[in-house]
């Protein structure tokens, strides 16, 4: 049997490392792709348990997921832009939304206004990354028209955000740059944002100029250290993908994992998975099986770690994404959600 082995201990102490590195601003651990493929609910309430009072999630769907595990214990924030089937949802589990278009401004207004509600907020401007978000030339009158929204109670703006391509320090700064005016566009006319969100986990460990009032962090709390970036201290992954032996061949054995459950099948002969005789290499990998080097007295049922935390010499999941150019936590959002996940 397959597994995704989750240590909330150690996922806790990841996100104690970071509250620690990133205070006085506060932390909002990231929750989207199923927590990292974590699971969603196990992780929303380590992370409400351990004091965490902000959750970020991508999709409204998660958002309730996330809010239904922590009630009012932490603030849920989902940023996709959604149709008014999906911004209702979101009012009725209290999930605030991040809001980067003038028409979806109006949407979010309507369905508010219709159910006689205020929606929560957060304006996000565009300071670079052109992948969502206002303009800044649009800024001024889309600031105005949140103002005008708020003095109908249809919406309550809570928070100014954007997101950075964390790549280079120059363009991040010029992004910061824009971020600070157009929250200074934002009090300008008439609104009261209590926080301001710019960083993921990069930008918020390494750039404290960064945090503004609040980070969304998701990698650095999964133990998930960026491709080609350093350790970060007080870190460790969090979740540990292993199988087991299913056969033993003079000097080969075989495991009961393979790329239909979620390893990458160009890994072959680029990483190494742990034994309990320490690092091997992986051979070759077929559907759902796959070849490694095998070791003295292998048996059937012994257990493999095909990345975790490095304890018994297997890759971790940045290892294997440097190994194949991606990010890192990229082999572990592959793992099926066929997989079980087993929490320790
Ligand atoms: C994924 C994401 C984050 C978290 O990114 P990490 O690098 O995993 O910390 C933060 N903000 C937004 C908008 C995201 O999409």
């Amino acid at each position: 049997m397959s597994a995704l082995r989750i240590d909330l201990g150690r996922f806790r102490e990841n996100v104690r490392a970071v509250r620690a590195r990133v205070a006085p601003a506060d932390l909002m651990v990231v929750v989207k792709d199923d927590a990292y493929a974590h699971g969603v609910e196990a992780i929303a309430d380590a992370a409400a348990a351990e004091g965490v009072r902000w959750l970020g999630a991508f999709d409204i769907a998660t958002g309730v997921r996330a809010k239904a595990v922590t009630g009012d214990r932490a603030r849920v924030f989902s940023w996709l832009t959604v149709d008014e089937g999906e911004i209702a949802e979101a009012l009725e589990a209290g999930v605030e939304l991040g809001v980067g278009d003038a028409g979806y401004l109006e949407r979010v207004g309507r369905v508010a206004a219709a159910r006689g509600e205020t929606a929560v907020v957060h304006l996000k401007i565009d300071t670079g990354l052109h992948r969502n978000g206002v303009r800044v030339e649009a800024w001024p009158a889309f600031a105005a028209r949140a103002a005008a929204l708020e003095a109908e109670n249809a919406v309550r703006v809570a928070g100014i955000w954007s997101h950075i391509a964390e790549a280079s320090d120059e363009e991040d700064d010029a992004a910061r740059a824009l971020f600070d005016e157009a929250v200074a566009a934002a009090r300008a006319a008439g609104l009261r944002p209590e926080v301001r969100h710019l960083a993921a986990s990069a930008a918020a460990w390494h750039r404290a100029e960064f945090r503004c009032d609040l980070v969304r962090v998701g990698a650095f709390c999964y133990g998930i250290r960026s491709a080609e970036g350093p350790e970060i201290p007080g870190t460790v992954p969090s979740a540990t993908l292993v199988s087991e032996v299913t056969a033993v061949h003079g000097d080969t054995v075989e495991v009961g994992i393979g790329s239909l459950d979620g390893l990458f099948s160009t890994l072959a002969g680029r990483m190494s998975v742990g034994t309990p005789a320490g690092a091997r290499r992986l051979r070759a990998v077929r559907e759902t099986t796959s070849t490694i080097d095998g070791w003295d007295g292998a048996a059937v049922g012994d257990e493999v770690v095909l990345f975790g935390a490095g304890d018994r010499g297997e890759s971790t999941s940045t290892t294997i994404a440097e190994a194949i150019g991606t990010v890192g936590e990229e082999p572990l959002l592959r793992v099926s959600p066929l997989i079980p996940r087993v929490y320790v």
